[in-house]
């Protein structure tokens, strides 16, 4: 297998770095071949590795760079029971599918002879037939295997991480997308709505819990607020033991009738409950978010304990890695790192590239916010559809900027919502063959997940950053700001602030440089991009000014 120049020009120094126990962070674009790289170095190290990914859609390119390697590797991943569970749809919670009633409880040793996606709907059709369970089959096989693909949960949460059942320090592993990281926590956070608590009104058959839940939706609504960012609360809708255990009963009992019929659909008593359990760790604050409560935690550490244990060998890698002290400061990784930005390490460009234009008449500065600020956004946004070969990403720093800004422009266009689900996007966008704009919001589903390819060429030919997606300045900036504000050492500011929004922009750019031929047109609309720290950052030193 022929490696490509930078891979053969790093592969012995990062093998070096992690026998010399660097953890190694590896900061390389998107389609310049890191999956490949990773794997190799984890082969030539500890002979085994584990692949931890953000997204199920992960799993695929490191299953394609194993057989690409060595087709006699045992590769194999582990998949939650929401997915791997025959009986389950696919927003349930893990938590609402009670296993113990199950009639097809076996697990049996799997061999991953096609695609991820592929095998798992052979093992969900098979596990029905033959009386065995997909979800506990994988989880067993990956013991035995020299690659295991999982995503973040079964590394940083140590209830998942310990149903693996194995010795991390027999492994090399691989954190994917790793700019991520400062999200963890997101995984264990909790949130309380009005239309959770609907929903379970709905499926409650007690009327004592419907009673419960329907104060609960009362209390709820004078207690948040509608604004897209984090308002601290003092507490949360009250909920006595008593009251509690009146809903976890008709919660068991839903969630043993569903396995019973074989149809396990999401039990949204159960996200209440849960709500409740976190709440009562005493670990996480409530915040109002746009009329939701949202238990956020500020105990980060607990999530990166192990990427501070020196007795395991760790690659972070991403196309859009923070920098090194950010690793060190906000993440809180006192190991030695060995950081490589491979297109400065070999002194030549990997992927592809782009041209930045930035617009001086427009910003989403907050005091500037007007009806006619959107309504130039938007005429921006109509001469560059026009003008683009292909498609449009548009980023923008919330949803109600983007719902204001995309009122105004009346041509194909797809928005990110809650529910929005990235296939679909792409399977919209393939399937019409006309040019669209896809709009989404900074680190939303859109900006981190949309790969819209033909023959591994991007489909996306422009993307339009909508003012600046710093994320907002709430309380709960404030607050872990204070915490962690020694660390930073006064530069709070660029920690939390201009570093989060640079690798929102970097990722945004990122879906349409996915091949070292792709080329295309990147628009920063806003003012305050035209400084010194941005073009550096961007790598835009030759950029266009323009004005509407
Ligand atoms: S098949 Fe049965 S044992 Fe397996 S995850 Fe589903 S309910 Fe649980």
């Amino acid at each position: 297998m022929e490696l490509r120049d930078w891979q053969k020009q790093l592969k012995d120094k990062v093998i070096n770095a992690v026998k010399e126990g660097f953890l190694v962070a590896l900061n390389s674009p998107t389609g310049s071949g890191k999956t490949l790289f990773s794997l190799l170095v984890g082969l030539n190290t500890k002979g085994k590795v584990i692949f931890v990914v953000r997204t199920h859609n992960e799993y695929f390119p490191v299953y394609r760079d194993v057989k690409k390697i060595d087709p006699s590797l045992k590769f194999s991943f582990v998949i939650g029971k929401p997915s791997a569970c025959p009986f389950a749809a696919k927003d349930v919670d893990t938590e609402d599918i009670n296993c113990k009633y199950c009639e097809i409880k076996n697990a049996i040793e799997v061999k991953i002879d096609k695609s991820p996606f592929e095998k798992l709907k052979e093992l969900k059709e098979n596990g029905i037939k033959e009386g065995f369970c997909p979800y506990y089959s994988l989880l067993e096989s990956a013991k035995e295997a020299d690659i295991i693909t999982i995503t973040y949960p079964y590394f940083f949460i140590e209830k998942y991480l310990s149903l693996l059942d194995i010795n991390l320090e027999e492994y090399f592993i691989v954190i994917d997308e790793a700019h991520n990281i400062d999200k963890v926590s997101e995984i264990e956070e909790r949130t309380l709505s009005e239309f959770i608590l609907s929903m379970a009104i709905k499926q409650s058959k007690s009327e004592e819990v419907r009673r419960i839940l329907d104060r609960l939706i009362k209390e709820l609504k004078t207690l948040t607020y509608q604004d897209e960012k984090y308002i601290k609360l003092d507490k949360v809708p009250e909920l006595s033991d008593e009251e509690l255990s009146l809903l976890v009963d008709e919660y068991e009992e839903l969630r043993k009738e569903a396995i019973k019929s074989k149809s396990v659909s999401r039990i949204y008593l159960g996200s209440v409950i849960r709500f409740y359990a976190t709440y009562s760790t005493g670990n996480f604050i409530p915040f109002s978010f746009s009329n939701k409560i949202v238990l956020k935690t500020l105990e980060l550490n607990q999530y990166y304990n192990l990427l501070n244990d020196e007795n395991l060998s760790i690659l972070l890698m991403s196309g859009t890695l923070p920098p090194k002290e950010y690793l060190e400061k906000v993440i809180g990784i006192s190991r030695k790192i060995l950081y490589i930005n491979v297109e400065k390490e070999v002194k030549k460009k990997v992927t592809g590239s782009y041209q930045c234009k930035i617009a001086i008449d427009v910003t989403s500065k907050y005091d500037l916010r007007s009806e006619a600020m959107w309504k130039k956004y938007s005429s921006y946004l109509l001469k560059i559809y026009y003008q683009a070969r292909n498609h449009v990403l548009a980023v923008f720093p919330s949803y109600q900027i983007m719902e204001k800004v995309m009122s105004y422009v009346n041509v194909n266009k797809i928005l990110e919502n809650e529910g929005t689900r990235i296939d679909d996007v792409i399977k919209i966008v393939k399937e019409s063959r006309q040019k669209y704009i896809i709009a989404g919001v900074g680190r939303g589903k859109i900006t981190e997940g949309v790969e819209i390819t033909d023959n591994d060429r991007s489909l996306i030919s422009d993307v339009v950053l909508v003012g600046v997606p710093y994320p907002p300045e709430d309380d709960y900036m404030k607050l872990l700001s204070k915490k962690i504000s020694e660390k930073l050492g006064g530069k709070e500011k660029e920690y939390l602030i201009m570093i989060p929004a640079l690798i929102t922009v970097k990722q945004a750019i990122g879906r349409s440089i996915r091949n070292i031929n792709d080329t295309a047109l990147v628009w920063l609309l806003d003012k305050r991009y035209d400084s010194l720290w941005w073009k550096k950052n961007l790598n835009c030193f030759n950029s266009t000014k323009i004005r509407l």
